[in-house]
Parts: C-alpha cells; structure tokens; sequence
C-alpha cells in the first residue's frame, strides 16, 4: 500500500491543526517550509498565519490535489520533491513545520538543524518515542545521541500529546507534538567537531566516557577528565561542551 508506505496518516481534527499552525507561528511570520502536507489540511491553518508556504510532497499524485485545491493561494508554492533531497536553505530565513512522515523522523530534524541561523523555529508532529528523545533530560531513559545532536542547537519542548483516533488512518503508535527554538549561541562554536565528540561518547551507551573516547582522543587527555568514569548519558549539552573544549590540544 504505497500511502502506508509514505507514512501517510492524515490528521483530521481542526483544532489540533489549528493548535500546531499556532505554535509554529504565534506571531505572523515570513516563510514557513511545511513538510509532507498531504492533503492540505495543516497548510490551510499555515496559511491563514504566514506571508509564504513552501510545500514539499513526495506523492506526486497528492501534489496535483494540492495544486488543484490551492490554485487561487499564490503565496502557496508546492513543491514535488523528496524533503531529504530537497535544500531547505534556499528559501532563506524560516520556520519548519509538519506533520511528519515517521519513517524518516530523525534525518529530517538532522536536516532541520544543518539550516542553522537560517531556522527561526520548527514545531512538528512526531512519534511519542521520538519527541520523548527529542525532549530528554540527562540522565533520562530518552537520553542520547539524538537529544545531544537537537539540544546543541535548539531548546526543545514537547507541547502536547495527540492520540491515534487524531488521524486517518490512526498509525500503531502515539504521536505528540515538539517546539525546536535556536539556541541564542551554540555551547561550542565548532558543531562539527562537537558531534564527532558526542557521537563517539555515545557509541556504546552503557559505556564510560574513557571506554568510549579510547582511540578517538588523546588518551592522557581522556583518563585526567573528572568525568572520565561517567556515562555520556548522564551529562547535559553543557557538561559535554566543556569535555570537548578540555579535550582540544
Ligand atoms: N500534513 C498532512 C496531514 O497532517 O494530514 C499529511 C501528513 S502525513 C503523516 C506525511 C506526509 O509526508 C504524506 O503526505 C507523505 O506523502 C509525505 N512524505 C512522505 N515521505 C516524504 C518525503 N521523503 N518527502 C516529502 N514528503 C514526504
């Protein structure tokens, strides 16, 4: 069935759309790029709030719905297109909204945060799982390399809950809503080096820091750290911002 395959679950209740068009623009805002957008529903409630909607829909068969159902909106731009494949800093400065399709969750938030300075704000609709690791506080069950990856560039909060009867077809499991807003300034200002950091502290989760960052780093270096008997996943943003800096030469 190609619309299952597609993570396609339509979300039918007015207020939920309009609640989630709310949180993504409180204010009027500028552009807004709406992910998978289906049959328009959330893009209607978008509309009413933003100066601009660049659409992206992977369906092409949903892409000439949007077209036809749209056609007398001209700040509406549909674009036919896979989001992963899609430069989602050519429109410049935006804001990200969707419901999203749950197959592709994570690379589609890690393509989110590449846009930098240029997000003003993402809200999506995700799987519970995922916003739950999205949001995780250090320490926390959710807590790891994912939350590290988000919380380096964003504060992240989970605003409410959506149950499956939300959506045509209900999916199996339970979704939620998330808010992503840009840190004023990043902890380190070498996010890439940052992440190859964390990514090897998180390799093994149950284990330390020294076992982990063994080979990767200077080991000298790693075994001086105080932190160097603790878990990656019990450190916040912070904590392994300031690991990494002592770790320079
Ligand atoms: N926004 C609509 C709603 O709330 O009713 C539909 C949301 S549905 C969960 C996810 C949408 O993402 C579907 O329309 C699907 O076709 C689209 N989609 C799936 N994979 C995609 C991809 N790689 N790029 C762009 N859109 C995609």
């Amino acid at each position: 069935m190609p619309g299952r395959r597609l993570g396609q679950h339509f979300l039918r209740s007015q207020s939920l759309l309009e609640r989630i068009a709310a949180a993504a623009c409180p204010e009027s805002c500028q552009t807004v790029i709406e992910i998978g957008p289906g049959r328009g529903a959330l893009t209607q409630h978008l509309l009413a709030r933003a100066e601009r909607v660049c659409a992206i829909e992977v369906d092409t068969v949903l892409v000439h719905y949007l077209r036809q159902k749209f056609r007398d909106h001209p700040r509406l731009f549909v674009c036919n297109a896979d989001v992963l494949k899609t430069d989602l800093a050519q429109w410049g400065p935006v804001t990200v909204a969707g419901n999203l399709p749950y197959y592709i969750t994570s690379p589609i938030v890690q393509r989110v945060l590449e846009l930098r300075g240029l997000l003003r704000r993402a809200v999506f609709l995700v799987q519970k799982e995922v916003a739950e690791r999205l949001t995780a506080a250090p320490g926390s069950r959710d807590y790891g390399f994912l939350t590290v990856q988000t919380q380096f560039f964003c504060h992240a909060r989970l605003l409410f809950a959506v149950p499956p009867g939300a959506f045509q077809p209900p999916p199996k499991v339970d979704s939620a809503v998330v808010e992503l807003v840009p840190r004023a300034a990043v902890p380190v200002e070498d996010a890439v080096g940052f992440l190859r950091f964390a990514g090897a502290a998180f390799r093994h989760k149950r284990k330390t820091l020294r076992n982990n960052l063994a080979g990767a780093f200077d080991n000298t270096a790693v075994a001086a750290l105080p932190e160097s008997g603790r878990r990656a996943e019990q450190l916040s943003v912070e904590e392994l911002a300031a690991i990494y800096r002592r770790l320079q030469p």
